[in-house]
């Protein structure tokens, strides 16, 4: 058994982040049911169909510049202006030798002309334009179908949708989209000693932070969210609670109460209740972590620690929300490989989740840690936009070498 100071945290029972993620994925079902969003709402939700062009996009060619429309092949002579093609307002004539019509970004391009001729590049006298350069045909041209031609299939059945799928979906004219149901997801803190915000704190009494850490990370994946409150550390009191989340919810997620420590009744309570597994993590932060069936939901037992509740949920509860959502995959964040702009402490044995920022150097985007790693500093988290992954066997990591690295925010 590894010592209190061991220079080695390494513990054979431990199940590596890989394992529990791959175990937690296998036994993340979709949900089958689904229904029409209006696509203003649609922002986080994912696609349960197919969905194909009605029609070209673009449905006209149409010009990427301002500018004049002609025919390529009259080379640099003087065209005479007939008439103009503004956005929504097309020529109706055919642009014939010798002659040009006067066109915008986005207009129908005219009958007979096969290129635009860009603004700058000629020169103007009363109706006349003179061309400084030449043309080729197509050139400045945006054809129609060019993006995506009728039938094509523009997004697939698990897509998550993100504001350019929204745009896409709105160029095809398409108002409400046949999307999965929401997930439900009940919560709710153990620990005798969490009060709740705006109370004044007795001796050894904490605020309840990992509600509000929890609620907000819950938010930002779109699923309906069930707060249960808080609930002391009593087995008669945590069992009814258990049992109306699972009643209620496709997800039930718990924060504390899974160490070593107060385990065993939670544990033994689990047991009996569903199907709970209690792995201890070859991580760091995040050691303990409870994950089973519990009825029909999917249960989540994070440790209470709050800078491990959030690793903890990005690493294995997120994924299993999304896979869950009826997302394809990929369910993780993608890692970077990045070099490190200082020396990081590791004892080998865990994987360690250390909060980093990037930072913009002139040699290029580096990475360093925020501090303080302790799993109670929440503050360090708050500081930090990325998550540095330091392999398990990894030790003391050194200024220049490559780390991978999690970013905490998405672009989009
Ligand atoms: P536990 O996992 O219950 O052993 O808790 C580990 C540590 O996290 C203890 O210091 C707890 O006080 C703290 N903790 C547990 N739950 C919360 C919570 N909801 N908000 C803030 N800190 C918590
Ligand atoms: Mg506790």
């Amino acid at each position: 058994m590894a010592h209190c100071c061991s220079d080695n945290e390494y513990d054979p029972q431990a199940k590596s982040v890989a394992e529990a993620r791959e175990a937690i994925l296998a036994a993340s079902i979709p949900v089958s049911g689904r229904e029409s969003v209006p696509l203003g709402n649609a922002l986080g939700r994912v696609l349960a169909d197919d969905i194909h062009a009605p029609a070209d996009i673009p449905a006209w060619s149409n010009s990427a510049m301002d500018g004049y429309a002609l025919r390529s092949r009259d080379g640099d002579t003087a065209r005479r202006i007939i008439g103009r093609s503004f956005a929504g307002h097309p020529f109706n004539g055919t642009v014939g030798a010798g002659e040009c019509v006067r066109i915008m970004t986005g207009a129908v391009i005219p009958e007979g002309a096969d290129a635009v001729l860009v603004q700058e590049q000629a020169v103007i006298r009363d109706t006349q334009v003179y061309p400084q350069i030449l043309c080729t045909a197509g050139a400045n041209i945006r054809n129609a179908g060019e993006d995506l031609r009728a039938g094509a299939l523009a997004l697939e059945a698990g897509t998550w949708l993100r504001p350019a799928q929204i745009g896409v979906l709105a160029s095809l004219g398409i108002p409400e989209i046949p999307a999965y149901r929401r997930l439900r997801v009940a919560f709710f803190s153990t620990g005798d000693e969490l009060r709740p915000l705006g109370s004044d704190l007795g001796p050894g009494q904490i605020y309840d932070s990992n509600r509000y850490t929890l609620h907000a990370m819950l938010q930002r994946l779109g699923c309906e969210i069930l707060d249960l409150g808080r609930v002391a550390d009593d087995p008669g009191q945590l069992q009814q609670t258990l049992h109306s989340a699972a009643a209620m919810a496709d997800m039930v997620i718990t924060t504390g109460g899974v160490s070593v420590g107060d385990a065993d009744h939670i544990a033994e309570l689990l047991g009996r209740l569903g199907t709970i597994h209690f792995w201890k993590m070859n991580m760091k932060p995040g050691r303990p972590l409870a994950f089973g069936q519990l009825d029909k939901a999917t249960f989540f037992g994070l440790p209470g620690n709050p800078v491990s509740t959030v690793v903890t949920f990005y690493q294995f509860v997120r994924p299993s929300i999304l896979k869950r959502m009826g997302k394809t995959a990929p369910w993780t964040a993608p890692a970077l490989l990045l070099p490190l702009a200082e020396d990081l402490k590791k004892k080998p044995g865990r994987t360690d989740f250390q909060r980093g920022r990037l930072l913009q150097t002139p040699a290029g985007l580096q990475v360093a840690g925020v501090g303080r790693q302790a799993s109670h500093i929440m503050s360090g988290l708050s500081h930090a936009d990325c998550l540095i992954i330091l392999a398990a066997e990894a030790e003391h990591a050194k200024a220049g070498s490559l780390v991978e690295v999690q970013l905490l925010e998405g672009l989009v």
